[in-house]
C-alpha cells in the first residue's frame, strides 16, 4: 500500500518531501501555494528544480496536489467564479511545471443557485481551464464531500455528472475522502456495506477513475453531511473500514493520504501512519 500524509510547504515546496521522508511517508499531498490565499508569487527556476532534486532524492511517488479553499468553480457569481477559474488554472500550471500528476479539487457550491445548475458550472469551468491548458499531461482529481452547505460532490451521481459533462473526460478522476463519503451517507464500515459502496462507486463512476484515497477518520455519523475529520480508529467511521480498505488488492497502488489533525510536530501523522500500517496482513 502506498501510505502517506499532507505535508507543509514552509520553508520551500522541497521541504514537504524532506518532512514526509522523516516520518517515513512514501506519498504525501502538498498546497503548491498559501491554500487561504489568492496571491501568489510565480515559481522559479531554481524552486522547480529544487523540488525535482529531493523527489529523486527521497523516492517519494507520486506527489499530489490538493488546490485553495477560495476557489469555487460552482460560484454563481460572476467576479468570484472569473477569480476562481484564474485561480484554478493558476494551480494546474504550477503543478504541471513541478511535473506533478493529480490535482485534487472540491467541486463547488452553487451558493442557493440549485445543483444542476452548479453542475453545468462546474464542468464549464473545467472545458475552459483545459482549453487554455493544451498539453498539459496533469490530470484533475473531483474529491468527494460531505455535501456541507451548498457543495456539491456528495453523491457519486453528481460526479458522475460533471465528469459526463467535461470534454476531456480521459484527464478526469476522483479522490476519494473517507470522512467525507461517510458523513454523504456512504457506509464502508463492515464487509458488506464496504463491499455494497464500491460496487456502487464502479457501477456510476467506474473504479478505474479513483486515483487517490484521502483517509480520514469522521467526527460525524453517517448520513450527518459535515466535514470533520478524526484520527484513525477513533471516529464514528473507526478502525474495521480501514483494516477494510488497506487489505484491498484492487487500491494496492493508490496513494492513500492522511488529512487528520495534526500539531506543528508530525507526531499525529506518526501516530496514524504507524496504526494504518499494522492493518496491512
Ligand atoms: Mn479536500
Ligand atoms: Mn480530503
Ligand atoms: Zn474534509
Amino acid at each position: 500500500m502506498l501510505l502517506g500524509a499532507h505535508m507543509s510547504i514552509s520553508g520551500g515546496i522541497f521541504m514537504s518531501l524532506e518532512r514526509g521522508k522523516s516520518i517515513g511517508c512514501q506519498t504525501i499531498q502538498i498546497f503548491t501555494k498559501n491554500a487561504t490565499q489568492w496571491k501568489v508569487k510565480p515559481l522559479t527556476e531554481k524552486d522547480i528544480a529544487d523540488y525535482q532534486e529531493h523527489q529523486r532524492e527521497t523516492g517519494i511517488r507520486p506527489v499530489v496536489v490538493h488546490d485553495s479553499y477560495l476557489i469555487n468553480l460552482a460560484s454563481p457569481v460572476h467576479e468570484p467564479h472569473e477569480k476562481s477559474i484564474e485561480a484554478f488554472f493558476i494551480e494546474m500550471e504550477r503543478a504541471e511545471q513541478l511535473g506533478i500528476p493529480y490535482l485534487i479539487f472540491h467541486p463547488g457550491g452553487h451558493l442557493g443557485s440549485g445543483e444542476e445548475e452548479g453542475v453545468k458550472r462546474i464542468a464549464d469551468s473545467i472545458n475552459r481551464v483545459y482549453k487554455r491548458a493544451g498539453g498539459f499531461s496533469l490530470k484533475l482529481l473531483l474529491e468527494t464531500t460531505a455535501g456541507q452547505g451548498t457543495n456539491l460532490g456528495y453523491s457519486f451521481e453528481q460526479l458522475a455528472g460533471i465528469i459526463d459533462l467535461v470534454h476531456k473526460k480521459e484527464s478526469m478522476g476522483v479522490c476519494y475522502d473517507t470522512c467525507h463519503t461517510f458523513a454523504a451517507g456512504y457506509d464502508i464500515r463492515d464487509k458488506s456495506s464496504y463491499n455494497k459502496t464500491f460496487e456502487e462507486f464502479d457501477r456510476v463512476i467506474g473504479l478505474e477513475r479513483l486515483k487517490v484515497f484521502h483517509i480520514n477518520d469522521s467526527k460525524k455519523g453517517l448520513g450527518s453531511r459535515i466535514d470533520r475529520h478524526e484520527h484513525i480508529g477513533k471516529g464514528m467511521l473507526g478502525i474495521d473500514a480501514f483494516r477494510l480498505l488497506l487489505n484491498d488488492k484492487r487500491f494496492k497502488d493508490i496513494p492513500m493520504i492522511l488529512e487528520t489533525p495534526k500539531g506543528k510536530e508530525m507526531k499525529e501523522d506518526i501516530m496514524n501512519l504507524k496504526i494504518l500500517q499494522g492493518l496491512i496482513r
